[in-house]
């Protein structure tokens, strides 16, 4: 047995207590035989910087990020990594020798779920992606560095999608339109959902024209029932209709190798987190 005293770790958001992360850190933990907690930290915005320092100054090793402070993380973060600097976000800290490091794991998360554990092709394909928060922006570098086709990229607020298109100008090209303009669009290949749109009981406000029944749908977030999304995408037509969990586990197991170096098995922790919420992705 390990006498020594865990390393600790955690994750920092507002409302923070619904997260899944401890446990998937404790299945990685036991996985791979590393010595560590993982705790949840509830921050509001005002209290962020006080608690990620307070964190590190206890001799805290990383922090997850989440909504919504992963902006106010890249602020804090003294060294960035590449796609947490494309981004504009931090979802990973790691304190080092009394530096902060932030990284961003979300859109390695998406990718590696959407290719390889779905199996699905995004070289050359129609892609459109909702929303434009932090978390489209975590996907875009990815989904532009895999040769995506086309990519769209819809919003309610237009000018945030704007903002989006030139953060990234200089990875590809990105178009942009307000929900109500993607009626009369073929139905798209690949349909992102990177919105919180649904998840106060309201229905998603897309276009049914934009899913046929070989559109694959992903959305970002995912609950024990049907996401407003995918019963929406599923209603209207979709071929396929996913939830998150995938990408919250490989974006979680990119942290966990960045502060370990150990890359955990991440299809058992899928299957146990799906199986918890009665068997389907
Ligand atoms: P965010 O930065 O707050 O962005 C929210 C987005 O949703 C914005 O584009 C916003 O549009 C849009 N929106 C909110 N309410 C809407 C409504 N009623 N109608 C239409 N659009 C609406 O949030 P985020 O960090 O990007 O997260 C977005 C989703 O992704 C969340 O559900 C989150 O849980 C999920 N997520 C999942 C993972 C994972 O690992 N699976 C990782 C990251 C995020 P405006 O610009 O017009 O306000």
């Amino acid at each position: 047995m390990n006498e020594s005293t865990p390393d600790r770790y955690g994750v920092v958001g507002f409302p923070v207590h619904h997260s899944r992360s401890p446990l998937i850190h404790r299945l990685f933990a036991q996985q791979t035989a590393q010595h560590l907690t993982y705790e949840l930290i509830e921050a509001e915005p005002g209290e962020f910087e006080v608690a990620v320092r307070g964190f590190g100054a206890a001799g805290g090793r990383g922090l997850n990020v989440t909504v919504p402070h992963k902006e106010a993380a890249f602020e804090l973060a003294k060294d960035l990594g590449s796609e947490a600097r494309e981004a504009g976000a931090v979802n990973t800290l790691t304190f080092k020798a009394g530096r902060l490091r932030g990284d961003n794991t979300d859109g390695i998360g998406f990718l590696r779920d959407l290719t390889q554990n779905l199996g699905r092709a995004v070289e050359g394909r129609r892609v459109l992606i909702l929303g434009a928060g932090g978390a489209a922006r975590g996907i875009i570098p990815p989904l532009l560095g895999g040769g995506v086709g086309r990519l769209v990229l819809a919003n309610r607020t237009i000018e945030r999608a704007e903002q989006v298109r030139e953060q990234f100008r200089s990875l590809g090209a990105i178009d942009i339109a307000r929900f109500d303009e993607l009626a009369g669009e073929p139905a798209f290949d690949v349909v992102i959902n990177a919105t919180s749109a649904g998840l106060r009981g309201e229905r998603p406000p897309f276009p049914g024209d934009i899913v046929g029944p070989d559109s694959f749908c992903y959305d970002l977030a995912y609950s024990r029932g049907d996401t407003p999304f995918v019963a929406w995408a599923s209603e209207h037509g979709a071929g396929e209709a996913v939830q998150g969990w995938g990408m919250l586990v490989e974006q979680a197991a990119e942290s966990f190798y960045i502060w370990r170096g150990v890359r955990p098995d991440t299809a058992p922790v899928i299957r146990e987190l799906i199986d918890g919420r009665g068997g389907a992705r």
